[in-house]
């Protein structure tokens, strides 16, 4: 019987650590999936598995270290794998390093399609009363031609030689079967032989779809639609993804929203604003009529009811706030001109308010 310290390359006194390291290394080098139909490398194995199991189990280690053999222990005779504790772990980090974790056997399994996002601009009046959309996206859809078999129509893919047509090939490994995905079909079970042309056998093709979309009232920036099951396909008969529309709403020349309001501004003539009358604005639906009271400075603002956004899936609106300020007129009649500078000359110079408070704090301040 070979020494188990020198089979597995390890001093007599090596800490367990350096043993299981050691242990890794060699399982690795002289696994049989490594060296097909290689006896030798098979032997080697059996022979490291065997120094392992004794040396990695303290009280079969001091057996060994007294009587130089592990016999005595039942399950670590000669060339048995012994599942002693902490065997286990041991074998399925062996596992991982070779197939990358069991995950691979999903590759099969249906699988959603991809989730597509559609950046949209609208204007604030589609975004008030809601508008309808013809969009197109590309995306992948199922191969027409070959009904995404990837394989011409009248030539069926054949069953995969490698694995039976199972996906996966299971081998024995001590008395573990272990199973992976097919490396020939990857996983399919089918290998296709004449490639579908429209494809080149992959099944699926690049579309491009034009979808009809109802954008509802009230939407606002960054409000997604989804449009169910208009995303990428889904491979293995598995359903196909959303789109998700997400929606910009453009800036408008004469109106700013914020929330369900609507914020602007309007002009008023100077005699209104002395004398009070009415103003026309206009609102997101048609215009209104707004009353000034007489002696409206500006800066004042008027609230008009129910002209504002609606509120999305409700009949709820905001209301439309319009500020008023004094249109100056820059060109007058002569007699317009006339008249201001009558008016001018009876109001004199001082601002009956301001002016006569402010003037006379100057000349505090010079006479002082
Ligand atoms: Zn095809
Ligand atoms: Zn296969």
């Amino acid at each position: 019987m070979a020494d188990y310290y020198s089979t597995l390359g390890v001093s007599r006194d090596a800490s367990q650590e350096d043993i299981k390291k050691a242990f890794r290394q060699l399982a690795l080098k002289y696994h049989p999936d490594r060296n097909l139909g290689d006896k030798e490398s098979e032997e080697k194995f059996k022979e490291i598995n065997e120094a392992y199991t004794c040396l990695s189990d303290e009280s079969k280690r001091a057996h060994y270290d007294r009587f130089g053999t592990s016999n005595g222990f039942g399950g670590a005779g000669a060339g048995g794998f012994g599942a002693g504790a902490g065997f286990g772990d041991i074998f399925e980090n062996i596992f991982d390093d070779f197939f990358g974790g069991f995950g691979g056997f999903n590759k099969t399994r249906s699988t959603k399609g991809s989730d597509l996002r559609y950046n949209m601009n609208i204007t604030l009046e589609e975004a008030a009363f809601g508008v309808e959309k013809n969009i197109t996206i590309p995306k992948w859809q199922t191969c027409e031609t070959c009904s995404g078999s990837g394989s011409e129509p009248d030539k069926a893919a054949s069953t995969c030689p490698n694995c039976k047509g199972a996906g996966q090939v299971r081998f024995q490994q001590g008395f573990f079967s272990v199973a992976k995905t097919c490396g020939k079909c990857n996983g399919a079970g089918k290998v296709i032989t004449h490639p579908c042309k429209a494809c080149k056998g992959s099944g699926k093709m690049k579309v491009k779809k034009e979808i009809s979309l109802k954008i509802p009232a009230g939407v606002d920036n960054n409000s997604r639609l989804r449009v169910s099951g208009e995303g990428d396909f889904g491979s293995y008969g598995g359903p196909a993804g959303d789109l998700y529309v997400v929606l910009s709403v453009d800036d408008h020349r004469f109106f700013v929203r914020d929330g369900l309001d609507i914020y602007c501004q309007a002009p008023i003539q100077f005699h209104k604003a002395v004398f009070g009358g009415e103003i026309e604005v206009d609102t997101l639906d048609g215009s209104t009529k707004i009353k000034i009271p007489a002696g409206t400075p500006s800066g004042k603002t008027f609230h008009v009811k129910g002209r504002g956004m609606p509120k999305l899936g409700s009949h709820q609106r905001g209301d439309q706030i319009v500020t008023v300020y004094i249109d100056v007129p820059k060109k007058l009649t002569a007699r317009q001109k006339e008249l201001l500078e009558e008016f001018a000359r009876i109001s004199g110079d001082d601002n009956p308010e301001y002016g006569k408070g402010f003037k006379s704090k100057l000349k505090d301040l010079f006479s002082a």
